[in-house]
């Protein structure tokens, strides 16, 4: 079994002049964000079921733009939530297409669906502790639309 681990954090925008929150997400303590922006909406929907998901992706919400062609692959067991993770995540960095792997992560799904649940709260309480508000990513996510995904059940009637 591998441990998720989802984290937000300030940040600031030298360009822009603002302030926008970063998350990240890891697995046995190893970054898997890699630069690329997480979302939320994937994420959440990936709780609800299987599928294949552009978890991460461009700032812009664009995974094309992120040369992300390839989402992860959710698939939903009794108790367990399984990840096949594109390696690489962007097709452009191994300069061949074809060429990729897809590696395996194994989560307990009650730990998984708490995990984004946690995650999500955590990101809300971030995002209006933050004056002025924070830019959330992707760019066109916003406070209302993670409002939303903290609300809805599971099919299960668990929290997402
Ligand atoms: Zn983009």
């Amino acid at each position: 079994m591998n441990t998720l681990e989802i984290s937000s954090r300030l940040d600031y925008d030298q360009d822009d002049k603002c302030s926008y929150i970063v998350s990240t997400i890891s697995v046995d303590g190893a970054d898997l964000s890699n630069g690329f922006t997480m979302d939320w909406e994937a994420l959440a929907e990936s709780c609800r079921k299987p599928g294949e998901y552009f978890i991460l992706t461009c700032s812009c919400g664009d995974n094309g733009c992120a040369g992300i062609d390839r989402g992860i692959i959710v698939l939903h067991q009794k108790e367990t939530v399984k990840w096949l993770v594109p390696d690489p995540m962007d097709q452009d960095s191994s300069g061949i297409s074809d060429i990729f792997t897809y590696s395996e992560k194994i989560f307990d799904m009650k730990d998984y669906r708490s995990k984004i649940h946690d995650a999500m709260c955590e990101l809300r309480t971030l995002a209006l502790e933050t004056k002025p508000a924070p830019v959330l990513l992707p760019r066109l996510f916003d406070l209302a639309q993670l409002e939303k995904l903290i609300g809805r059940k599971c099919p299960v009637g668990e929290q997402v």
